[in-house]
């Protein structure tokens, strides 16, 4: 392991756990509470008060009385859990006073209004990350490393093994692709998660290539993403292309369920390839069925977990969603007051459901 990892414990100031008699979060049968705010953040099942990190399914039910989110992604909770839905935004940093509790959001760089959530009470500070990311996505606000006693932090890709290239050099990967299989008279399929991943793919490739076509369930969002003022270059609608159209010149971004659908027919001839964090280690396995892989996350890979523990200042560290207990065990290495908590998805056989459910 590299020694300058090591290092960063010791060169920095941790911020102490106060001494209290509760925890200000705990676990239970739904997900995350905070007992003195009487919320959940991300819960499992409907409750009375939601307090959402961001829009993607596993972090967001319907069913829930009331739901408090980030401003920028609450077009998109609103897409989720319904039109009739009592959702509540704050702009980021903007604190809400929840019975004593003050509860803040501070941008994770996820996807669009992906958001850290801060509670503070009796001076005590707690931070659940929620999915984030350190590189670069034009698509969202980038991470903003928020001090605090405890930092609850995901690892869905909390291995050593999992360290991703720079998004340019796989974004130009994929525009080589593209022109590839317009020399050889292909369509290029891309699967990509339809929230988050697929606009920042758009956002990210070369346009003057081609034509930019979507799956309905990746134009919906891109519509979201437009009417929050972010830029993408033009895309069409697959199904409102004209009868004639010649798919060789055309990428085409869609879903990974379509990847063994019927609507893939049209296309004629083509190439089909998959942006996603697993395409690190997954390759080989789904080559089978997918042309090419391209190494791109919306996730942090295991140096940047690091990082933003280093960046939280916490002391006490608890880790969820993916990969817990080896991360938790380097950062206790480390000195830190680290532990795992369970999540919906517990083996590693679930964490690569949760990878195929969000890529
Ligand atoms: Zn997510
Ligand atoms: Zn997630």
């Amino acid at each position: 392991m590299p020694v300058h990892l090591r290092a960063w414990s010791l060169d920095r100031p941790k911020i102490p756990a106060l001494p209290t008699v509760d925890n200000l979060l705990l676990r239970n049968p739904n997900g995350l509470y905070c007992a003195a705010g009487d919320f959940y953040v991300d819960p499992w099942n409907p409750v009375e008060r939601a307090v959402i990190t961001h829009a993607h399914a596993d972090h967001l039910c319907a069913g829930s009385k009331s739901y408090l989110c980030a401003r920028p992604g609450e077009a998109l909770v609103r897409g989720r859990v319904g039109k009739e839905a009592a959702i509540e935004s704050l702009a980021c940093g903007e604190p809400r006073n929840i019975s004593g509790v003050q509860v803040s959001f501070h941008p994770a760089g996820h996807i669009l209004g992906s958001a850290q959530v801060r509670i503070e009470r009796h001076g005590q500070v707690w931070v659940v990350s929620g999915d984030y990311k350190l590189a670069f996505d034009p698509t969202c606000t980038a991470f903003e490393a928020v001090p605090c006693h405890t930092f609850i932090t995901e690892s869905t890709f909390g291995l050593p093994i999992f360290r991703w290239p720079a998004p340019g050099q796989t974004l130009a990967e994929i525009n080589a692709w593209w022109r590839g299989n317009q020399q050889v008279g292909k369509a290029s399929v891309l699967f990509a998660y339809p929230l988050g991943k697929a606009q920042r793919v758009i956002a990210g490739i070369d346009s003057s290539i081609g034509p930019v076509y979507t799956h309905g369930a990746v134009e919906l969002c891109n519509g979201i993403y437009r009417e929050m003022g972010i830029a993408l270059p033009a895309t069409q609608y697959v199904r409102s292309a004209a009868p004639k159209t010649d798919w060789t010149r055309a990428l085409i971004l869609a879903p990974p369920m379509a990847k063994t659908s019927p609507w893939l027919r049209r296309f004629g001839d083509l190439s089909t390839g998959m942006a996603s964090g697993w395409m690190r280690i997954r390759g080989t396995r789904r080559r089978r069925s997918i042309d090419r892989g391209f190494v791109l996350s919306d996730h942090a890979d295991w140096p940047a977990l690091l990082n933003a523990v280093r960046a939280s200042r916490a002391s006490r560290v608890w880790v969820t969603h993916g990969y817990r207990a080896p991360l938790a065990r380097w950062l206790a290495e480390l000195g830190l007051d680290a532990d795992t908590i369970e999540t919906r998805f517990e083996s590693e056989q679930a964490a690569d459901i949760a990878g195929e459910a969000e890529l």
